[in-house]
């Protein structure tokens, strides 16, 4: 041999070598199969519904739990589904987390176990994703059916020629003939089988594929069943679960297809014995593509109907042809549904020929059967159809057919973080840097509040007053209901309110967005209001401010019109509230290393006389004892307004105990630290107390401080006193680290908070 064609004879074994790997569809005996049914029981004893519900969790992450001693918890589960919906698709899917909680709680009905005759109908408005949605889950199925962990079989029968034909012709004949006539009784007897034995090498068996893609757990003769997997199973758990849960009671109820059915028999009658037949019964990979529409079907409504009872398809032959290894040409015939047996059958909207389809499921989904002919087909599939809520006229609502229909709610975004996710795919990570921080989350708010109901019961029985949080939030709570349904119970919400926030009254509310999103504007005005409203406002020197999303939103934020009328004001109003919140709270973490510090020097002070210069122990500051040092200090502890006489008297106490009790009890003798010791955190509290109160006045009002935080990262900014500028500094730097803030939108939103006076307009609260 050539030695370029010697390459290429290798390349090509090593290719097929890989091929077959990848395939992994080789049948292989019953005993293996058993012996695999005993190793990973989890896998192998698992339906359509069982392994889909696998799938999902597979693919899908549980994120923290943002309350987790929340005793009213109602399990408002934080999904990560970007693995599911997101990754590696076309198009990605953003559920929000309304939905997704709503999906997975129809999904784990699946592993309990009812028994699952029914078709899931995902209903939402033009522009909510539904199909994309569904393609991609779909997708994602498929995908998961070609891992070890998602792996199912199938049954496949190798009829050996030379067995049941003991040598003469005539049984086999006989045999097949039979056979072909019940998988195909359109076929002229007899031609067919003359056609396959004038194939060229005659193979040994006749390969044949359970049509209904049934799992060849099902041969095993049901009164045999539980003494069998008793026996065969180790793990205890898992046994007890098989034959205690209602998940599993298709194990031992369900009966092969009829074509395996009968061949079974069949077999039997001419072998004379059980182990004769389970030696020509395989198992093989179930191959799950949707293209081919094996396992996976899915209808659009110009699909024209099929008008016969039993469908050819050309692929399934041609794959089929490839996978039979006598290359014969038996005409492998099935009824459509047979195929989606312990598959997905999907319609997508219900309009045109699918209204028929539809409508032809009744039967198949109430009693799980389909007839062909004379024979009862079984069909266990999962059913999913899509459709808009104007088309509910074609769903046929015949009370019995009602009641085998769910519907799961599909509607617009309602979680401003889904909703923010949806821009973020579209236009990029870094929109983010071009806004102060939250004001993308408000433009997200903006929308959603146009798919709300303006009034929504459960929260007017929740909080029937709404005026008292006339500060933070709506007339109408939208604002609140948005964080609820983001997950997150606002620290604004007063203890009682708080202590009155019960499962059921979360139940109740979390309810009430399944007759929301479906109106405001639609997902793909949100788009295209998004991108004007960037293009417009998008500067690099300048962040996008509330004022300009009020800018832009002026004309939708009236009587009448989709954003609610009062909404814009609470919205700012929140706003302000929030900000003030993160500049106060940025000045008070500074100060509380900076007030521990004081404390301990305090505490070491008192003890010297004033004039003296001692090395504190416990901060290592230099300190000179002075009356201004003991003064600052105690007027930050007992108030601004405490007299000389107040404060020294003070000031002895405070050396009495630390003598008496602090150094000598509990530093000395119990070992403590100065920071764990009672005096020290007495004083800590109540220099906190007080400072919290005020935290802003001093800055408020000195000047000097609105134009240090105007010149900060430029030269001018060196001209401060040291004061200051560490103040400053520190504000920035915690505004940064805390909130996410840059440089520039720090300085921004301290001069917004300081030049609104916001600290004066919360005070009245
Ligand atoms: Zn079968």
């Amino acid at each position: 041999m050539e030695p370029e064609n010697e390459i290429g004879v290798r390349a090509v074994e090593r290719l097929c070598a890989k091929i077959e790997e990848r395939g992994r569809r080789t049948p292989f005996g019953f005993p293996e199969y058993i012996a695999l049914a005993a190793r990973f029981p989890e896998r192998i004893f698992r339906n359509i519904f069982q392994m889909f519900y696998d799938m999902m969790y597979s693919y899908t992450d549980v994120e923290k739990d943002e309350y987790p001693d929340d005793p009213e918890s109602i399990k408002y589960v934080p999904y990560n589904c970007s693995r599911l919906f997101e990754l590696g698709t076309d198009r990605p899917f953003f559920g929000d987390r309304l939905f997704v909680n709503r999906l997975m709680g129809h999904i784990s009905s699946f592993r309990r176990g009812i028994r699952q005759n029914r078709i899931y109908i995902f209903e939402g408005p033009h522009g909510c994703g539904k199909s994309t949605f569904l393609n991609n889950v779909l997708m994602k199925f498929e995908k998961y059916s070609a891992t070890d962990e998602g792996a199912s079989f199938e049954t496949v029968w190798r009829l050996n020629r030379k067995l049941l034909g003991n040598g003469t012709d005539s049984t086999a004949k006989y045999l097949v003939e039979q056979l072909r006539n019940m998988v195909d009784p359109s076929a002229q007897k007899g031609l067919n089988l003359e056609a396959a034995r004038s194939g060229t090498a005659e193979k040994q068996y006749l390969e044949i594929a359970c049509p209904s893609h049934d799992s060849p757990l099902l041969l095993i003769p049901k009164a045999n069943r539980r003494d069998f997997f008793n026996e065969l199973i180790p793990d205890r758990d898992f046994k007890h679960k098989l034959f205690s849960h209602k998940q599993y009671e298709w194990v031992f109820k369900d009966s092969p297809c009829t074509i395996c059915q009968s061949l079974y028999h069949a077999l039997l009658d001419i072998l004379d014995s059980p182990a004769k037949v389970f030696e020509m019964v395989y198992a093989r990979r179930n191959l799950f593509n949707r293209r081919l529409g094996i396992g996976i079907s899915v209808s659009n409504p110009g699909d024209r109907i099929e008008r016969m009872h039993t469908v050819n398809d050309e692929h399934i032959q041609s794959q089929l042809n490839s996978i039979l290894m006598d290359g014969s040409k038996v005409r492998y015939l099935y009824s459509r549904y047979a195929n989606t047996n312990n598959g997905i059958y999907a319609i997508m909207d219900i309009k045109d020929h699918n209204k028929e389809r539809f409508a032809n499921l009744h039967g198949i989904i109430s009693e799980g059967v389909h007839k062909v002919d004379c024979i009862e087909e079984n069909v266990n599939s999962l059913f999913f159809a899509l459709t808009n809520p104007e088309d509910r006229e074609n769903i046929s609502d015949t009370q019995s057919f009602a009641d085998r229909i769910t519907y799961v709610k599909i509607p617009y975004v309602l979680d401003f973080n889904t909703e923010i996710k949806i821009y973020r795919n579209i236009f990029g990570d870094q929109i983010r840097k071009y806004f102060l921080p939250r004001v993308l989350e408000n433009f997200a708010k903006i929308i959603i509040s146009s798919r709300l109901n303006p009034h929504s019961t459960a929260m007017a029985e929740w909080i029937p007053d709404s005026s008292q949080y006339g500060v933070y939030c709506d007339r109408n709570l939208l604002l609140l209901k948005m964080d609820i349904y983001a997950g997150i119970i606002p620290s604004w919400l007063s203890e009682e309110d708080r202590k009155n926030f019960t499962a059921k009254k979360r139940r109740k509310i979390i309810a009430e967005s399944e007759a929301e999103g479906d109106r405001g504007f639609t997902g793909r005005d949100s788009i295209r209001m998004f991108n004007e409203f960037y293009q417009a406002y998008m500067k690099k020197d300048k962040p996008i401010t509330m004022a300009m999303l009020s800018l832009y939103f002026k004309k939708h934020c009236c009587a009448g019109g989709p954003v609610p009328e009062d909404f814009f004001d609470a919205l700012n109003s929140l706003y302000d509230y929030t900000v003030l919140q993160e500049v106060k709270e940025s000045l008070y973490y500074y100060n509380e290393e900076n007030i521990s510090r004081q404390i301990q020097n305090y505490l070491f002070a008192v003890n010297f006389e004033i004039g003296q210069i001692q090395k504190c122990r416990y901060t290592n500051d230099e300190l000179k004892i002075t009356e201004e040092l003991f003064e600052t200090i105690e007027r930050k502890i007992l108030g601004h307004r405490s007299d000389e006489a107040r404060r020294k008297n003070f000031r002895l106490e405070v050396q009495n105990i630390y003598a008496s009790k602090t150094l000598a009890q509990e530093i000395l003798i119990e070992g403590k630290p100065l920071r764990d010791t009672q005096l020290y955190q007495s004083l800590y509290d109540r220099y906190l107390h007080n400072l919290k109160e005020n935290v802003l006045a001093p800055f408020l009002k000195n000047d000097n401080f609105r134009s240090a935080v105007k010149d900060y990262g430029t030269e001018g900014f060196k001209t401060y006193d040291e004061r200051i500028r560490e103040d400053v500094s520190l504000l920035v730097g915690n505004l940064g680290a805390r909130y996410g803030y840059t440089q520039n939108s720090a300085k921004e939103v301290c001069l917004y908070v300081i030049d609104n006076d916001l600290a004066q307009k919360f005070a009245e609260q």
